[in-house]
């Protein structure tokens, strides 16, 4: 259990001063979303970066903007036109509440984003760090943020016990952050604080020889940094089976696949996906629901997609097929027949892009 730490007001002023200095020195300040700032601007970013690589977020960062240059244009464009934007960054939630945000920012404050902590935190997909980063990065509020980058370097530098999620741990580093950040350079003092967890402070090879709290830091001194934070204990993910079917036109003209939009909720909420069967005796009638002709079909070797909470067993079917009744096909927004060769602007899971890939090829 972690008793509150006791932190003298000089030593807190220290090390928020060390930190500050250390970004005027080391920080990066030339990403794209580091330019102009905006809370629009930043709040993307901050989503983007979650569970993603700086490098991996710039080039989808800029088409965004590109496309969305405003709260307005976020909110006014159509849903599969911004999942198509996230195609590949996986964790597809993070891109519909952008939307449903944006939606609200619209109504409820006339197209601009909030500026009180409250109202930030009460947007879906935004949680406390989130919002203190936002309204710190771009307006200079004083907010202490906590993110994975910033509890690494917390827990290391005072030993603080315990893994993330874990709601002891996360309280104490909460109050650990609240008594290090600056009134001062709020903004310089957090944006460190992540470039510390990400390129300094590192999961598994912290360069301690050029860190600006070495010196005070407790993990450094007792030679404890792969220690804290400490790992989560694993729990075994479940593992499932799906059947992916994939009914096929092909001709000398014509190369397209059928697929159906996700409800949004649950996985893949709203993206665009084949239909799934349990067995491969209910193909069949999947077929005659959509009014559609086996010609003949073929099985794909089985691939595992892994999710946070289980694992699912892919075996893909392709089928061939004729159309019996076009009419049956012609709801744009549930199922489209996805040209191969030219593509859609639509959100994708992973699992349909990974097939999309392969059946080019066959
Ligand atoms: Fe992390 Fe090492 Fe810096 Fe401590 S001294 S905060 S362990 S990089």
């Amino acid at each position: 259990m972690n008793n509150p730490i006791v932190i003298s007001a000089k030593s807190a002023e220290q090390f928020g001063q060390q930190v500050v200095s250390w970004y005027h020195l080391q920080g990066r300040k030339h990403l794209p979303w580091q330019q102009d700032k905006t809370p629009y601007r930043v709040w993307i970013s901050e989503i983007m970066l979650q569970q993603t690589q700086v490098a991996t977020v710039i080039p989808y960062y800029q088409r965004f903007m590109e496309s969305f240059p405003t709260i307005t244009d976020l909110a006014n464009a159509d849903e599969d036109v911004v999942l198509h934007h996230w195609t590949g960054l996986g964790y597809y939630a993070r891109a519909r509440n952008l939307h449903k945000s944006a939606k609200i920012m619209l109504n409820d404050y006339d197209g601009h984003f909030p500026i009180e902590i409250e109202q930030v935190i009460a947007l879906p997909g935004i949680g406390r760090s989130t919002a203190g980063a936002i309204l710190s990065l771009s307006l200079k509020q004083y907010h202490p943020i906590l993110d994975g980058n910033v509890k690494r370097v917390l827990a290391r530098s005072y030993l603080v016990e315990g893994y993330n999620g874990l709601s002891k741990f996360d309280k104490a580093l909460w109050q650990l952050s609240e008594k290090l950040t600056p009134a001062i350079e709020t903004d310089s003092f957090n944006q460190a604080m992540m470039d510390l967890g990400a390129t300094v402070c590192t999961r598994s090879k912290p360069s301690c020889d050029i860190c600006p709290v070495e010196q005070s830091c407790l993990a450094k001194a007792g030679d404890q940094q792969m220690n804290f934070p400490q790992k989560k204990p694993k729990k075994k993910i479940p593992e499932k089976q799906t059947i992916m079917v994939i009914p096929r036109l092909k001709n000398e003209n014509c190369d397209k696949v059928l697929m159906e939009k996700r409800p949004p909720v649950g996985i893949w909420g709203g993206l665009w996906c084949f239909h799934e069967v349990d067995e491969l005796s209910e193909i069949n009638d999947l077929m005659t629901s959509l009014s559609l002709k086996e010609i003949s079909s073929q099985t794909l070797t089985e691939f595992r997609h892994t999710f946070s909470h289980f694992h699912l067993d892919i075996t893909p079917v392709v089928v061939d097929c004729q159309q019996l009744e076009v009419s049956k096909i012609n709801e744009p927004n549930q199922q489209k027949w996805y040209d191969l060769h030219q593509g859609l602007s639509v959100g994708l899971a992973a699992s349909t892009q990974k097939l999309l890939t392969l059946l080019r090829d066959c």
